[in-house]
């Protein structure tokens, strides 16, 4: 049998909002329904990254868990840029795509650092940026729900992940939503939202087996289901 592909998931308890947690559960099921083996390691606050890591995951958060895991974060700033220069794919849900950023300033005036992976900063304004989201991206429709204080700037040479004619995205006026950095992904959208986006969750573990050297092809599945759900979710009113 092949070794594992390992997926870290990042701060799964301070960092698990909308079912974001759910992400993880469907990139493990698409890899085990075409034959792969999956180890899922939970990183927190005070663990170390196992030896191989293939894909890296984060979930969004309120602002005092973000706050919980900063100082943790920052500890394993050096690591996670290491992964991201390698190619390691990674997806950051809201909470840890701020995070990834330069800095999140909450409505309160704190300074939460970030790690700077991503070139976006975050600043919360009073009113919340909420409802369902339907993303045009290069990877297909993402559909989601967001939720979230923060308004994100792009930095000059960031490419955003998608744009938003249903949905407020990055900053609720520009038009996009999220960021790619080499393969470091962020995201506004909850859901989880590769429960209804499968062709951007296979996208993702088509670089994941890149990263482990994984030739194997990724049989097609029936998402008769999963675009369903979508076209569903794209129906609602926001
Ligand atoms: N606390 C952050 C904000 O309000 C992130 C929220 C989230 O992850 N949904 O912007």
């Amino acid at each position: 049998m092949s070794s594992p592909i390992t997926i870290v998931h990042l701060y799964a308890k301070e960092m698990n909002i909308y079912g974001d947690n759910g992400n993880i559960l469907v990139l493990q099921k698409r890899l085990e329904w075409r034959g792969f083996t999956v180890e899922v390691v939970r990183v927190g606050v005070g663990d170390s990254f196992p030896k191989n890591v293939h894909i890296v995951m984060g979930g969004g958060g309120q602002d005092a868990g973000q706050q919980a895991i900063a100082d943790d974060l920052k500890m394993k700033q050096t690591q996670l840029q290491k992964f991201a220069d390698n190619g390691v794919p990674m997806l950051m849900i809201c909470g840890m795509y701020q995070m990834f950023g330069k800095a999140f300033i909450t409505a309160d005036n704190t300074n939460i650092a970030g790690i700077g992976i991503l070139d976006v900063t975050t600043k919360a304004e009073s009113g919340r940026l909420v409802g369902n989201v339907c993303s045009q991206s290069d990877y297909g429709q993402l559909i989601g729900y967001e939720n979230h204080s923060g308004r994100t700037s792009l930095g000059v040479h960031s490419k955003a992940l998608g744009t938003v004619p249903t949905g407020q995205g990055n900053d609720g006026v520009d038009g996009t939503e999220g960021v790619r950095l080499n393969n470091v992904f962020g995201s506004y959208l909850h859901g989880p939202v590769l429960s209804k986006s499968p062709q951007f969750a296979d996208y993702l573990l088509r670089l994941a087996l890149d990263v482990a050297g994984d030739a194997r092809e990724l049989e097609p599945i029936d998402d008769a289901l999963e675009l369903r759900a979508a076209k569903v979710a794209v129906s609602r009113p926001r």
